[in-house]
């Protein structure tokens, strides 16, 4: 499967296939005329994969460094970029040679931005494993990195040349993982597809799920694209993608990142503002508990262990919130979203 994001000048293809890491150098070769080639990825994933993408590569004769970091989220840190600057520099990379993410949204972050800040810019290619990978963080072009007071606070947009899915290597991930990624597909349906959300519903077990994956990823994959070709800067419609992560972001931050996963953060998120909005006739009624019923069938948190009290002041400082104007997304129902103009005070309903 194939779709194309219609960026002008910034365009590309994500191209979701089975089996597609054993005949990357081809697909590569479509996109890159150059010759060196930077794989970054982190030691989970190389395990499994790096070697297969390395021999692929050199095998169409191109010149290959691989980087193996720390994985995990304190690797997308301000403080790995020397780092990693220094071993391109050591492999003499120019500005007509390539960087290829194989990893999750860490590694895609992390290789993205450095692709978009070293030599002013060198082209990349995501290669993403995590399924919250495939489905969201390798399109659209948010790279970045975290700094101590905070995540994501220095990034840029900055798109690949291409995005390879093979959704084979899911396989491997864990099943936390895969549920983590799973949440940001039930927030596709939620915003935008209701016959998604309800074809979630239907699933009997992860083996069907996983039966029909490489679909599933694809309509992920459409809405994204559709949302950041309207609205590539995250202005208006692109903040819809936002759905449950204020609350979301605000959770992972109080427990330091420790207790909950991005996608875990972001199905308490769903479902508690959903609660809230259903109160005060926002959204249609029994879509809260439409939504927690299907977080539950996906093994993902619903209920906020911590008093809403406890993080309104994370919720103060987001980046959505200027002069106490709070932009959040809202459902109409299942499959319908918007953008509500509120402030702070919304959440002590
Ligand atoms: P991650 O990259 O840490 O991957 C999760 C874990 O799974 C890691 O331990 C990794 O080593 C392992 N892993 C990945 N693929 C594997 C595979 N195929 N087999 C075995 N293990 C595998 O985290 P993530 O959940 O993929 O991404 C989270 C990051 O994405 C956060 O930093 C978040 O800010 C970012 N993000 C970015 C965007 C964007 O638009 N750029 C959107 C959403 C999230």
């Amino acid at each position: 499967m194939k779709l194309t994001v219609d960026l002008k000048e910034n365009s590309y293809d994500i191209i979701i296939e089975k089996g597609l890491i054993s005949r990357i150098g081809k697909e590569v070769k479509k996109v890159f005329s150059g010759n060196k080639i930077f794989i970054l990825t982190d030691k989970n994933v190389d395990k499994f994969y790096g070697e297969n993408l390395e021999t692929n590569l050199i095998k169409e004769g191109f010149k290959v460094k691989k980087l193996i970091l720390n994985p995990g989220e304190e690797t997308k840190s301000f403080n790995t970029l020397p780092f990693i600057y220094n071993e391109l520099l050591d492999f003499k990379i120019t500005r007509s040679d390539l960087i290829i993410t194989l990893g999750g949204g860490v590694i895609g972050d992390l290789g993205g931005f450095v692709a978009s800040t070293f030599l002013r810019g060198i082209d990349f290619i995501q290669f993403p494993t995590s399924l919250l990978a495939q489905v969201d963080s390798s399109v659209g072009g948010k790279v970045g990195v975290d700094l101590e007071k905070g995540k994501n606070l220095v990034g840029s947009f900055y798109h690949p040349k291409a995005v390879f899915i093979d959704p084979n290597v899911l396989n491997t991930l864990s099943d936390r993982f895969f549920n983590d990624g799973m949440a940001e597909v039930i927030k596709y349906g939620l915003i935008k597809d209701k016959k998604l959300f309800y074809k979630l519903k239907s699933y009997e077990n992860k083996e069907e799920v996983i039966n029909n994956i490489e679909k599933i990823i694809h309509n992920c994959c459409t809405i994204k694209k559709i949302v950041v070709e309207k609205d590539e800067k995250d202005k208006g419609e692109r903040m819809l993608l936002n759905f449950g992560h204020t609350i979301g972001h605000a959770i992972e931050q109080y427990f330091n990142y420790k207790k909950y996963t991005h996608g875990e953060g972001v199905a308490i998120g769903m479902f508690e503002i959903t609660k809230i909005s259903e109160e005060l006739k926002l959204t249609n009624k029994g879509t809260s508990e439409e939504i927690k019923d299907l977080l539950i069938k996906y093994n993902l948190p619903y209920k906020m262990d911590i008093d809403i009290s406890e993080i309104l002041s994370t919720i103060a400082l987001d980046k959505k919130n200027l002069d106490n104007n709070l932009n959040v997304i809202l459902l109409k129902e299942i499959g319908e979203s918007y953008i509500y103009k509120t402030n702070v005070e919304f959440f002590r309903q």
